[in-house]
């Protein structure tokens, strides 16, 4: 039994008021708000445990530390990761993105090779490949998608050649919230001795994921995008990948022996981990973590998509409602514009109500483009939402929509 009016007691940010109205927090594809346990494991370590790991031999090192493995433990089986040593701390998506996009091209990447990702990706795993391929005088090459904001496969199979040497693709759109068929996509880049990473970004909160299952060869995702704090991150990468790319930062921990002529480097996953990693923030993670799996993924993934189901059909009953997004597998977002109103104003009119949704191009200009809109209104869940919340809302926006007619 999914108790939302219970779980939402764990998350005090819930209880407040924003504008004198209960706040209706719908930006959680921005980020998501934190439960008491995540809040308390932060202040629990900098108030009792808070010392620098994997240098000291003193008790509080090693209690941090153990936390701190013990987080890539709990990493591990959330992904069910073969092994604890391919999880990689980071601090979010972004820079696990760049991790791979740098230090694959550095080892891999020459001129006139080519790179697919899609057209619908987060401005974080389009950049960083633009950046490599200038870098490398390699190509980069995109999966369109049609105006629902499907994928379109045989196109994708048509881009492969035998200069085709990475393929990096979002697993669920934050703008469009088209959930991709990456199982495919993974088993057709396969199918071209391709490797192929994934950017969980708005899928590790919805969905199940299996490494394993699926047979990526990197999978990134953002902690605070699935209830942990800022400035923690995870890349998931198959050992014999990781082993093979150089270091991308050099520092404390990622070393093995020094002189000043040369470095020795650690093994995984120190060698990815330089410096003071946010170790805080990877306890808290794992406490996260082990409070999704607590309510069950599958149990999350049902609620979230009546929440999908039930806005998805009353925004459409809004004449001046158009969702941008259409496509028949869709989690977590829905992306729309309002006739004769620009996105903006609609923000600023539904927060005045206590209602936190997010405007203008979500990082993903080039799909803005596509559409040929300066930007939309998106609505985005969380496991702590409600269609109480989904009736308030569309109540106001039809009212703000019948206004700026
Ligand atoms: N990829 C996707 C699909 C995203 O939705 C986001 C965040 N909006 C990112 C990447 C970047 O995440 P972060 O800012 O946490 O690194």
């Amino acid at each position: 039994m999914y108790d939302v009016q219970s779980i939402r007691n764990d998350f005090p940010i819930l209880g407040r008021t924003v504008n004198n109205h209960p706040l209706v927090y719908f930006d959680n594809a921005a980020t998501t708000q934190k439960p008491q346990a995540v809040i308390d494991a932060i202040v629990e370590a900098y108030s009792q445990t808070n010392s620098n790991i994997h240098r000291g031999i003193h008790t509080l090192s090693q209690i941090s530390t153990t936390q701190y493995e013990q987080a890539r433990n709990i990493v591990q089986t959330f992904i069910n990761a073969p092994k604890s040593h391919e999880i990689i701390f980071t601090k979010g998506v972004t820079e696990s993105l760049n991790l791979v996009a740098q230090t694959f091209g550095e080892a891999f990447l020459h001129e006139g090779d080519e790179v697919i990702v899609s057209a619908m990706e987060h401005h974080s795993n389009l950049v960083p490949w633009q950046i490599v391929c200038a870098r490398h005088k390699a190509k980069l090459r995109f999966i369109p998608f049609n105006t629902a904001g499907v994928l379109d496969i045989e196109a994708y199979k048509n881009l492969f050649t035998e200069k085709t040497k990475f393929v990096s693709v979002v697993h669920i759109s934050n703008t469009l919230g088209t959930v991709n068929p990456i199982k495919t996509l993974i088993d057709i880049a396969h199918g071209h001795n391709v490797p192929i990473m994934i950017d969980g970004a708005q899928s590790i909160q919805h969905y199940p994921i299996d490494v394993q299952q699926l047979d990526c060869d990197f999978f990134a995702f953002s902690g605070h995008k699935v209830y942990a704090p800022t400035g923690i991150g995870v890349l998931w990468g198959k050992e014999q990948w990781l082993e093979k790319l150089p270091p991308y930062q050099g520092g404390g921990d990622m070393i093995r022996t020094v002189t000043l002529e040369k470095t020795e480097y650690n093994e995984l996953p120190f060698k990815f981990e330089a410096g003071t990693t946010n170790y805080v923030g990877a306890h808290a993670l794992g406490v996260a973590l082990q409070y999704v799996m607590n309510l069950g993924i599958e149990s999350i993934q049902k609620h979230e998509a009546e929440l999908m189901a039930y806005a998805t059909e009353k925004m459409m009953e809004i004449p001046q409602v158009t969702i941008i997004g259409t496509a028949p597998e869709k989690a977590g977002a829905i992306s729309f514009e309002v006739a004769g109103a620009h996105s903006a104003d609609i923000g600023m009119i539904l927060d005045k109500q206590g209602i936190a949704i997010r405007t203008g191009t979500h990082c993903t200009e080039p799909i803005m483009q596509f559409y040929g809109v300066p930007g939309t209104a998106r609505m985005s869940f969380g496991l702590y939402n409600t269609k109480d919340e989904i009736d308030y809302a569309v109540r106001i926006l039809s009212r703000v929509a019948a206004m700026f007619e």
